[in-house]
């Protein structure tokens, strides 16, 4: 990650005063005026006195909220967990967490506590809709297993998903086991990477667990 994209820097008053430093500092190259402003709606810096757009399409690095501490810039984060291929939708949908905390973080009422429960029961069983999302939610967290077990790092994860889901958009997965495709899956991932693993030590992996399964 590069230092341009930190998301919480408004909070920092160092940061930020020199963000606003920077922004005096610029002057218009056509009249020499430093009196510069920022349109956020076009998404530009104009020059107040003769009108010429200095910068466009200037992104806002920014949050749009203030947050003065750690607890509030927890609090105030809008933003969710990236993007991940391993979760048949991505990670997209919504999860009810296990705290049984409201917004202000007091504790709910056993009623509350029952009805969310209920609520949650159903937000799992909604995520996954029909049979073709059920088998991949299935595969996935079979790569995952199997991954974990063998101790691999997260991008071969990442890239055996996006392989798996790839045979799947191909329709390479009618007539072959879940378990041969995504043992497959993991070993491409591994080739891909750079990664020496043999296909005998991620199948071994996947039979054990096949047996401890059943
Ligand atoms: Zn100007």
């Amino acid at each position: 990650m590069s230092k341009d994209n930190k998301p919480h820097e408004e909070g920092n008053p160092s940061a930020s005063a020199q963000r606003a430093e920077t922004f005096k500092v610029q002057s218009c190259p056509e009249c020499g005026s430093t009196r510069l402003m920022r349109d956020y709606e076009c998404a530009e810096i104009v020059c107040m006195d003769c009108g010429f757009v200095v910068a466009a399409k200037i992104a806002d690095r920014g949050p749009e909220w203030r947050a003065f501490d750690d607890e509030q810039r927890s609090k105030r984060t809008r933003v969710g967990a990236p993007l991940t291929y391993t979760i048949h939708d991505k990670g997209l949908s919504t999860t009810i967490d296990w705290h049984d905390r409201d917004v202000y973080g007091k504790s709910l009422s056993p009623g509350q506590k029952a009805q969310v429960y209920r609520l949650r029961k159903w937000q799992r069983r909604i995520r996954v809709s029909d049979a073709t999302e059920r088998n991949l939610a299935f595969a996935l967290s079979e790569i995952t297993k199997i991954s974990n077990s063998l101790n691999l790092p997260k991008n071969i994860l990442e890239t055996a998903s996006v392989i798996y889901r790839k045979a799947v958009k191909e329709r390479l997965i009618r007539g072959r086991s879940i378990q041969g495709v995504t043992s497959a899956a993991i070993y491409l991932a591994c080739r891909q990477c750079g990664l020496p693993r043999t296909l005998d030590e991620i199948s071994s992996v996947n039979c054990e667990q096949k047996g401890s399964g059943s």
